[in-house]
C-alpha cells in the first residue's frame, strides 16, 4: 500500500467527521478543516523558503519527495547525490469545494490519494496520469497525459493557480491572469528548474462509480488515425486512448462513465490490462480501477510468466519497480539503455512517422494517447508551432525496448521528430546538443522566468538537468 502518512490520515478523519454533520453545519466545519490545513501548509512553506534562503555556494540542489520519482531511471543521475530540499511532508489535500468543483492540494499529493478523496464527493481531477503515485507537482513539472487529454490536454491545463517557492525563498502565487502569468505557464515542463511548487489549485469534474470500455479494432494506422480524428471531432466519449499491438492491429479504447456495471474487472494482480484490449470487445471497471489500470506497467508489465504473476503480480506495482531501480541504480546500463520514451506527433504526420518507426524500431506494442492542442504553450519555441495546422497530437509511448545493436535509438528518434515537427517529453534519456535543444524549447521565455525565480541557478537549467546531469554528465 502506498504510505499515506499522518497529514493525509488527519485530513481523512476530519472529512469523515464532516460527513456526519447536518448539512447546515457542514460548510462551517469544512471551513475550519481548511483553515487547519492552511496553517500547517504555511508552516511547511516557511520552513522550505528558509532552507532555500540559507543555501550558500554553487552546488545545485534536488527535491526529496515522499513518493518515488517517475522519471525514467538513469545510471548515475546526478540528482541522486545532490543536497536535498525536503518537501516530503507536502502531502495534504487542503480543500475540496464540491460546489465550485475545485481542489487545493499540496504538490506531493499522489493521484491515487487525490482520486480516492475527490470520488467521495462524486468528483475527479480532470486529467489523471495512470500511475498511482505520480504527484500533482510532478505531473505539472514533468509532463502528464492520459485518456482525457484528447479533450483537456495535460493536467496543467486544468490548473488555476500555483504557489511557487523561488530559489531565493520568495513565495509567489501565480495564475494565468496575474503579474506572474508567464511564470505560471513556464513552470509546466520545467522539471523543477524554476522553483518548488508547493500548492496547486485545479478543477474537478463530476464522475460516476464505473467506467464502461469499448474496444474498436483497426487493421491499419490510417484507419486508426481516421477513427481517432472522428472521435476528436465528435467528442462523444469521456475517455480515449489505445494500444498499437502491431501496425495491423490497432485498438482504440473508448470509455464512458456509467452508474451501473454488470460486472467489474481489475488488473492489479494476475491479469494484464493492455493485453485485455486485444482479447476483449468491452469491459467494465470501478472508476478508480480504470484510472490506474496501467499501474502494474503500461506495456512493460513484469513479471510476465503466469506462475510468476500468480506469485508476485500483486506486489510488483509501478512504484515498487521504480523504487527498486532507484536503489539498484548501479545495475542500470549506461550505454544503450532500454528505450522508454514518449513522443508527441501531429495527427497528420502519424502515418509517415509510423512507416519510419516500423522500419527503424519495429517494436510493439505502443501506448497511444490523443492529446488536444489546447493552446500554443509558452515553453515551446515559437517556430515549432509555425505552419502547424493540427489541432490534435498523438502521444506514442515505448516502454522498455531493448535492442543491443549499437544504435542510439533515443538519438534516432530525436532526429526524426525534428524532421516531421514532433517533440518528445524530457523524462527519458536525451541527447540533444544545447543549440538544438533551445531551438525546440523557448529560451527567451525560460531565461526571463529563470532570472526572476532562480537567478543563481540553484536548480540547474533545463538543458543541463534533463540532457546532461540526468545521465551523470557534469
Ligand atoms: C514507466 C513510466 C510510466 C509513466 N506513465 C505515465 C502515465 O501513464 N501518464 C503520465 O501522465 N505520465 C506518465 N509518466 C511520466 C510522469 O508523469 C512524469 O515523469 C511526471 O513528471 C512524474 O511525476 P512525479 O510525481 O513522479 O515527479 P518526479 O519524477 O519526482 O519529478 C519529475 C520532475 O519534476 C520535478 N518536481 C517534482 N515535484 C516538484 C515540485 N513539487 N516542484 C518543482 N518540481 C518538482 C522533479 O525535480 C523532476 O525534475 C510515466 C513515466 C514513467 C517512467
Amino acid at each position: 500500500m502506498h504510505d499515506r502518512g499522518p497529514p493525509f490520515s488527519a485530513a481523512r478523519a476530519a472529512l469523515s467527521a464532516l460527513r456526519a454533520l447536518a448539512p447546515g453545519r457542514r460548510a462551517a466545519a469544512r471551513q475550519r478543516v481548511a483553515e487547519g490545513g492552511q496553517t500547517r501548509h504555511a508552516e511547511k512553506v516557511t520552513r522550505v523558503a528558509e532552507q532555500l534562503r540559507q543555501r550558500r555556494g554553487p552546488e545545485p540542489v534536488s527535491l526529496r519527495k515522499r513518493a518515488v520519482s517517475h522519471m525514467v531511471p538513469k545510471r548515475g543521475d546526478l540528482r541522486r547525490s545532490d543536497p536535498k530540499i525536503d518537501i516530503s511532508d507536502f502531502c495534504e489535500i487542503l480543500e475540496i469545494d464540491p460546489i465550485k468543483k475545485i481542489c487545493v492540494a499540496e504538490a506531493g499529493v499522489t493521484f491515487v490519494d487525490l482520486v480516492a478523496a475527490t470520488l467521495r464527493h462524486g468528483l475527479v481531477p480532470i486529467v489523471v496520469p495512470e500511475l498511482k503515485t505520480i504527484t500533482i507537482g510532478g505531473a505539472v513539472s514533468g509532463c502528464s497525459i492520459e485518456s482525457m487529454s484528447f479533450r483537456y490536454g495535460g493536467f496543467h491545463d486544468t490548473c488555476l493557480e500555483y504557489e511557487l517557492i523561488t530559489a531565493t525563498g520568495e513565495v509567489l502565487v501565480c495564475t494565468p491572469e496575474n503579474e506572474h502569468a508567464l511564470i505560471f505557464q513556464m513552470v509546466h515542463g520545467a522539471f523543477g528548474t524554476l522553483g518548488v511548487l508547493s500548492r496547486l489549485t485545479f478543477r474537478l469534474i463530476p464522475a460516476k462509480p464505473f467506467v464502461k470500455l469499448t474496444y474498436e479494432k483497426y487493421p491499419s494506422i490510417d484507419a486508426y488515425m481516421a477513427a481517432i480524428a472522428g472521435r476528436f471531432a465528435r467528442q462523444d466519449v469521456d475517455f480515449m486512448d489505445g494500444i498499437i499491438h502491431a501496425s495491423s492491429e490497432c485498438v482504440l479504447s473508448l470509455g464512458e462513465f456509467v452508474d451501473e456495471a454488470p460486472y467489474t474487472s481489475s488488473y492489479d494482480w494476475y491479469k494484464i490490462y493492455y493485453e485485455s484490449t486485444r482479447e476483449r470487445r468491452e469491459d467494465y471497471m470501478r472508476a478508480a480501477d480504470y484510472f490506474f489500470r496501467y499501474d502494474r506497467g503500461v506495456t512493460n508489465v513484469r513479471p510476465r510468466a503466469p506462475i510468476l504473476r500468480a506469485l508476485l503480480g500483486w506486489y510488483l506495482n509501478s512504484s515498487r519497480v521504480l523504487r527498486l531501480a532507484e536503489r539498484m541504480n548501479w545495475l542500470l546500463r549506461r550505454d544503450n539503455p532500454p528505450v522508454t520514451l514518449d513522443v508527441f506527433v501531429p495527427l497528420s504526420k502519424v502515418p509517415e512517422f509510423m512507416r519510419w518507426y516500423e522500419r527503424e524500431f519495429g517494436y510493439f506494442p505502443l501506448w497511444c494517447v490523443p492529446y488536444r492542442r489546447v493552446r500554443d504553450y509558452e515553453w515551446i519555441a515559437d517556430r515549432w508551432y509555425q505552419g502547424m495546422k493540427d489541432q490534435l497530437f498523438v502521444d506514442l509511448a515505448i516502454y522498455g525496448m531493448d535492442k543491443r545493436d549499437g544504435r542510439n535509438y533515443h538519438r534516432l528518434m530525436e532526429e526524426k521528430l525534428a524532421e516531421i515537427g514532433g517533440i518528445k517529453t524530457l523524462i527519458s534519456h536525451n541527447f540533444y546538443s544545447e543549440a538544438e535543444f533551445w531551438s525546440l524549447w523557448n529560451k527567451p521565455n525560460y531565461d526571463a522566468v529563470k532570472a526572476r525565480t532562480d537567478p543563481n541557478n540553484l536548480f540547474r537549467d533545463l538543458y543541463t538537468k534533463t540532457c546532461r546531469a540526468a545521465q551523470g554528465l557534469r
